[in-house]
C-alpha cells in the first residue's frame, strides 16, 4: 500500500478541515503511516520534521513511551464514564494538578472536548455568572482584532479572522473589537511595550464607555496565533488585568495554544504575573494526543452557581465525552514529563538554536519581520516595497511544497512563515527545518 493507493481512497470519502478540496487536484495529500518523535513517515517511505506541531498540539513528540504507557493502562482499568454523578481518579488527579500548575486564585476545572468547547464555556459562564447576580444588562463581549478563539459559532464570533469568519456574520455574536497591541503593527522606533501602551488606550475607553453591558473581554495572551502569530508585549496584559477589575469586567485567557510551555513560560499569563478569571487550555494539554480541554476559574465564580436546585443557578452545559479517562491520562501524563527533566530550561536553549538559525533572513528585502515568543519562531513574507502580498496569490503555499519535497511539514499562515517544533527537536533537525524555510521563502518570493 503506497501512497497513492491511500490517497485515492481518502479523496473518494473525507471531506479534510479548513480546506478547499479542489486544492488537491494538484496538490498531493499525504497519507501518513507513523510518527515518532519529531518525525512523520508517509507510505511511500518519505520523513517530514513536524514543524507545526500538528496544529501546535504536540509537546513531546509522536508516540511517546511513557504517553503510550499511561494511555494504555487507563484503558486497562476504565475508558470512560458519565462524568455527572459520577467521577474517576483521573478526573479528579488532573483537576488537581491543573489547579496547583496555573496561576493563583484559579481553584475549579471544568472540562470540555475542545478548544472552541472551552472557550464556548468560558463565554457562557461570564454571561451566566452576571445573569445570577441579577446583572441582565451584561450581554457583551470584548475582543482584540486579529483574534481567533475557535471555529464553533460562539468562539468564532468573538474572532476577528476574516476569511473565517465573513460567510457566517448573520449567524453570530458581535464583539466589541479593539485594536491589537500587536508589535508587528508599531511604528518605526517604537518599542514592543510602547506600542502595548499605546494601543491599550483604546481598550481601557472601550471599558470606561461600555463596562455595564460587558460580560468579559477575551484575548490569547501574548501570540496571536491563527492570525498570523502576530506577538505583543505582557504589559498589555497586567493593564488589561488592572482595568477588568476597575471596571468590574471579567478577563478570559485563551491559552489554548500558548499554554504548556510554548511560550517560553508553562502559561504566557505568567509574564505578566496576572491570574484571569477564565483560562481555557486544550492542544497542548494531552501532549498532541486526544482531545480535551479545560476551563479554570476563581473561587468567586463557582459560589455564583452555587444554590439550591429551584433556583436555577446551575451551569447545565455538558458534553458526551467531558472529562473522558483516556484523555485525562495522557493528560497527566504529559505533566509527568514536565517534572521529569527542566522543559522549559531545555526549551530556552532550544528557542535560540532557532533564532540563530533563521540568522541569515535578518538583511533580506522580504523577509519584514522575524519574531519570536518562546518556541514560536515566525518570519513574514512581504512585498519588495515591505507590504503584505495579496493573500490570494498564496505565497505560503509555496514554502509549504518546497518544505514536503525537503522533508518538512511546514503550513504557513498567509505570509507568515513559522517553526512551532515539538520540545524534543534535536538542534540539527532545528537548522535542518530552518534551512527549508529560508529556501523555501526564497522560491516563495521569487514568484512573478
Ligand atoms: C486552536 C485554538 C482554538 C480552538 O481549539 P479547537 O480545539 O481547534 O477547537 C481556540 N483558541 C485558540 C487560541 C486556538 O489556537
Amino acid at each position: 500500500m503506497n501512497n497513492e493507493h491511500w490517497r485515492q481512497r481518502d479523496l473518494d470519502v473525507l471531506w479534510h478541515p479548513c480546506t478547499q478540496m479542489k486544492d488537491h487536484e494538484e496538490l498531493p495529500m499525504i497519507p501518513i503511516r507513523s510518527g515518532k518523535g519529531v518525525w512523520l513517515e508517509d507510505f511511500d517511505g518519505n520523513r517530514y520534521i513536524d514543524a507545526i506541531s500538528s496544529w501546535w498540539v504536540n509537546l513531546f513528540g509522536h508516540a511517546h513511551p511513557h504517553i503510550n504507557r499511561r494511555l494504555a493502562e487507563q484503558a486497562q482499568s476504565l475508558e470512560h464514564v458519565i462524568l455527572a454523578g459520577l467521577t474517576h481518579p483521573a478526573a479528579t488527579e488532573l483537576a488537581e494538578r491543573l489547579v496547583s500548575i496555573t496561576p493563583p486564585g484559579l481553584e475549579r476545572v471544568f472540562y470540555a472536548d475542545s478548544g472552541s468547547a472551552a472557550v464556548e464555556v468560558a463565554l457562557k459562564m461570564s454571561f451566566h455568572y452576571w445573569r445570577n447576580l441579577g446583572q441582565q444588562r451584561r450581554t457583551r463581549f470584548v475582543c482584540l482584532s486579529g483574534s481567533y478563539h475557535g471555529e464553533t459559532l460562539g468562539a468564532l464570533g468573538v474572532s476577528d479572522v476574516g476569511l473565517y469568519k465573513q460567510t457566517y456574520a448573520p449567524l453570530l455574536l458581535e464583539p466589541i473589537v479593539v485594536p491589537s497591541p500587536d508589535a508587528f503593527e508599531r511604528a518605526p522606533g517604537m518599542s514592543w511595550a510602547e506600542q502595548a501602551r499605546e494601543r491599550f488606550q483604546a481598550m481601557e475607553q472601550t471599558l470606561a464607555r461600555h463596562h455595564d453591558e460587558i460580560c468579559a473581554v477575551i484575548v490569547e495572551p501574548l501570540v496571536q496565533c491563527a492570525g498570523g502569530m502576530r506577538m505583543y508585549d505582557p504589559v498589555y496584559l497586567e493593564l488589561l488585568r488592572q482595568a477588568c477589575d476597575r471596571y468590574q469586567v471579567h478577563l478570559i485567557a485563551d491559552e489554548i495554544a500558548v499554554g504548556f510551555g510554548r511560550t517560553g513560560t508553562l502559561f504566557a499569563c505568567e509574564q505578566a504575573a496576572i491570574t484571569p478569571d477564565f483560562m481555557c487550555l486544550s492542544k497542548g494539554l494531552t501532549g498532541g494526543y486526544l482531545p480535551l480541554s479545560a476551563v479554570l476559574t476563581n473561587d468567586k465564580v463557582y459560589q455564583a452557581f452555587y444554590a439550591d436546585y429551584s433556583e436555577s443557578r446551575a451551569f447545565l452545559h455538558s458534553h458526551s465525552y467531558t472529562g473522558n479517562a483516556l484523555c485525562c491520562a495522557a493528560a497527566l501524563a504529559v505533566l509527568e514529563l514536565f517534572e521529569q527533566s527542566d522543559v522549559l530550561a531545555e526549551n530556552r536553549r532550544r528557542s535560540a538554536r532557532m533564532r540563530a538559525a533563521v540568522a541569515g533572513l535578518e538583511d533580506h528585502r522580504n523577509v519584514g519581520d522575524i519574531r519570536q515568543t518562546g518556541m514560536i519562531l515566525a518570519i513574514e513574507m512581504v512585498d519588495d516595497h515591505g507590504r503584505p502580498y495579496p493573500w490570494q496569490q498564496r505565497r505560503g503555499l509555496a514554502v509549504y511544497r518546497h518544505g514536503l519535497d525537503h522533508q518538512a511539514l511546514l503550513r504557513p499562515l498567509g505570509n507568515v512563515v513559522y517553526l512551532m517544533p515539538p520540545y524534543v527537536i534535536e538542534d540539527d533537525e532545528i537548522d535542518h527545518l530552518a534551512g527549508v524555510a529560508m529556501d523555501g521563502i526564497d522560491r516563495a518570493v521569487a514568484i512573478r
